[in-house]
């Protein structure tokens, strides 16, 4: 049995676009500021409001690649277009000084991480319904239609991974599927 109350455990969130990991994980941090999100790499361009550094370190190609060559993400992927990677050096850090580490990542990248570390804590967040998922990835409105129709695509094969999770969580109601995701990690809540 995977045991999610020991000290420096991993936990990975993963679960379509739009499906709402981003409120879900910073309503999670609110309530557990123990909690540290690891803050990932991607060649994608900022979207308004996000900042470097703390939404992601935006990257260029180049450089991106130079850290997969150097082994420098503890995993990685390419997502709609973009490439998306795990910073290993701090995640080991946290989870040596015993602290939580939290993952928001895609299906190819949870993979990864359960291949590397199996006694990660896995959940899968999903949509109530998939004509719902699209209504809030087009109500985004800051993806082309070309975006929008990659992440659709990509979202179908990932609702149809949900099964290989340790947990599946509904996000119908933000209060209450954060608390079912804290539940599942066995955080006080
Ligand atoms: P977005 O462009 O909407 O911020 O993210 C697109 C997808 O990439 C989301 O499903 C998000 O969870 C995922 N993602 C973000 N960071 C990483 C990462 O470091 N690795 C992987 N594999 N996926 C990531």
């Amino acid at each position: 049995m995977k045991l999610s109350t020991d000290l420096g455990r991993l936990t990975v969130i993963t679960g379509p676009s739009g499906v709402g990991k981003g409120s879900l994980v910073k309503e999670l941090l609110r309530s557990q500021p123990q909690v540290w999100l690891s803050v990932s790499a991607t060649t994608r361009s900022p979207r308004e409001g996000e900042k470097e550094g703390r939404d992601y370190f935006f990257l260029q190609k180049e450089r991106f690649l130079e850290l997969v060559a150097a082994k420098g993400f503890l995993e990685w992927a390419e997502f709609a277009g973009n490439s998306y990677g795990t910073p290993r050096k701090p995640v080991e850090d946290h989870l040596s000084k015993g602290q939580p580490v939290l993952l928001e990542i895609e299906l190819e990248g949870a993979r990864q991480v359960r291949k590397n570390s199996p006694n990660a804590f896995q959940i899968f967040l999903a949509p109530p319904s998939f004509d719902e998922l699209e209504r809030r990835i087009r109500g985004r409105g800051t993806d082309s239609e070309e975006a929008i129709h990659k992440r659709l695509t990509r979202a179908r094969e990932e609702l149809n991974a949900k099964n290989e999770f340790d947990a599946v969580i509904i996000n119908d109601d933000l209060q209450l599927a954060c608390y079912q995701v804290q539940k599942t990690m066995g955080l006080n809540v």
